[in-house]
């Protein structure tokens, strides 16, 4: 097996570095150190743990750039996108910093009298006290991707030590200098050494290793962020383990233009939608559902503005398409395209990489497509748009449902209630009206069906790695 990582820039095909793999023997240490660690943090007060989480906000944002710049090299995001997502992280801890210790609070239930609300005759509970407490549930092993090297990341952390965990980080392997660099940020924020431990496993390694952590007693819990094979594996090994897990997988949201949607906003958000990330987004928008009476205005407007993004290299702010974050990655957006082309889509623009050494990927958009083809089946994790008609809002709602996934909806039409009956046949962990899916810590964040389950974000993201505790003091 390979005992080293060599990252690579994915817009150059240049190496940037290489990173020795740990053995067995290391993994055990490094467990053991953030098991002590993670023990102790739960310990700590609530208000302690916040004032810390408080810290790491202004630290992402003293080594905003650094990490920008890191993050462009590893994966090929354009520069923007990548300060955005930093800065999404330190607001996500002053959100956690200010709420956190308040969603963890006891919650009294009053218990004297019977369930029926009726005071008891007997006296049996008469004075005696209730209250839900959320203690800390230990070490828990995150298992995060490529796509938001820093998001991902925090988006777990952040709410899981404010809750008294500690974290176990199996980041991507093609961005282990982002996890050397989160690892590094959180002790310079004054959390303790340790408590955030990032694990190198050599590829072959990685699902062996990974299962075999998730069965230790040392370990409570198990997130993962990625695709659904992985989540499966993961999942799998977590249920084996008995052991609780939150799976956040792919994505194939349906963005549905309705009949009577302003057109030009629509198109607009759609692009948006679409191609942040270069399209390496979970919540990226992937399948275009458009009412019939407006599918050839809406198509027009759309690929009008496709043809307009600018695709190059990520460190140029000009930039809006960067390159796809692995050569593989690229190989199945062109797999998909072929694949859909051959069995009926018509390609509108785009459908070929760009020359050169690095993994570009022009703009595409495919009409006509359907269940059946790849580019509506599959999760299309790049710049490939996959559009259908509908002939009225049952026809689509059915296209919207026709696929395993059920992570977010958006829906676009001038009258909101129409948006929300719409919204509410289809299953999905978000419906949006008038505004693209994302993230936001106010609220939470998961999917349904092949999406995954369980929640980040919000109450129910914090509470997830809790022990929701039962005391009953008579
Ligand atoms: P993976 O799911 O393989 O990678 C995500 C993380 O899971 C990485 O840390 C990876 O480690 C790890 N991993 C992979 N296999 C296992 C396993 N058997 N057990 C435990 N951990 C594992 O995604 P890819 O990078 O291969 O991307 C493939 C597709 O997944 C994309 O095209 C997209 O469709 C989807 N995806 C979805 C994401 C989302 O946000 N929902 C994010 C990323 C991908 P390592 O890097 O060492 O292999």
């Amino acid at each position: 097996s390979r005992t080293t990582i060599e990252t690579v820039d994915p817009a150059t095909g240049r190496p940037l570095a290489t990173y020795e793999a740990m053995d067995a023997v290391r993994v055990e240490a490094a467990v053991e150190r953030a098991h002590a660690a993670a023990r102790a943090w739960a310990r700590v007060p609530v208000a302690e743990r916040a004032a810390r989480v408080a810290a790491l906000a202004r630290t992402l944002r003293t080594h905003r750039d650094h990490l920008a710049r890191l993050t462009v090299t590893e994966m090929g995001k354009p520069v923007g996108e990548a300060e955005g997502e930093v800065d999404k992280s330190a607001l996500t801890a002053e959100y956690y910093a200010t709420h956190g210790p308040g969603i963890l609070a006891d919650e009294p239930v009053t218990v004297d009298g019977d369930v029926d609300g009726e005071v008891d005759g007997d006296g049996d509970v008469d004075g005696a006290e209730a209250w839900v407490a959320y203690e800390p549930a230990g070490l828990i092993l995150a298992v995060m991707p490529w796509n938001f090297p820093v998001w991902q990341v925090m988006r777990f952390a952040i709410p899981s030590l404010t809750a008294g965990n500690g974290v176990l980080l199996k980041h991507a392997s093609n961005v282990t200098g982002s996890a050397f660099a989160l690892q590094s940020l959180f002790v310079e924020a004054g959390f303790p050494a340790h408590l955030v431990t990032a694990l190198v496993l050599a590829d072959t390694d990685v699902p062996e290793t990974t299962a075999r952590l998730i069965a230790d007693d040392r370990i409570a819990a198990v997130t993962l962020t990625g695709s659904n094979r992985a989540g499966a594996a993961v999942g799998a090994a977590a249920g084996r383990a008995a052991k609780k897990s939150v799976l956040e997988l792919g994505g194939s949201d349906a963005f549905v233009v309705l009949d009577d949607a302003d057109i030009e906003k629509a198109a607009a958000a759609a692009v948006r939608a679409r191609f942040t990330n270069s399209g390496q987004s979970c919540v990226c928008a992937k399948r275009f559902i458009v009412a019939e009476p407006v599918a050839d205005a809406f198509t027009t407007a759309f690929v009008r503005r496709v043809e307009r993004l600018r695709i190059g290299a990520p460190q140029d702010r000009t930039t809006e398409i960067g390159p796809l974050a692995r050569d593989d990655l690229r190989a199945a957006i062109q797999r998909q395209t072929k694949e859909s082309v051959a069995a009926g889509a018509r390609l509108l623009t785009g459908g070929e990489p760009l020359p050169g050494d690095g993994c570009f990927f022009r703009p595409t958009v495919l009409a006509d497509t359907a269940p059946g083809m790849p580019a509506f089946d599959e999760e299309t994790f790049g710049p490939l748009a996959a559009l259908a008609v509908a002939r009225d809002d049952d026809d689509a709602v059915r296209l919207a449902e026709a696929t395993p996934y059920g992570l977010g909806l958006s829906v676009w039409t001038a009258d909101p209630a129409r948006g929300v009956a719409l919204a509410r046949r289809v299953t999905t962990g978000a419906a949006f009206v008038n505004a693209i899916v994302a993230s936001d810590p106010r609220l939470p964040f998961g999917g349904t069906k092949r999406s995954g389950h369980g929640r980040e974000l919000a109450a129910a993201g914090i509470r997830e790695f809790t022990n929701a505790r039962t005391y009953w003091v008579a």
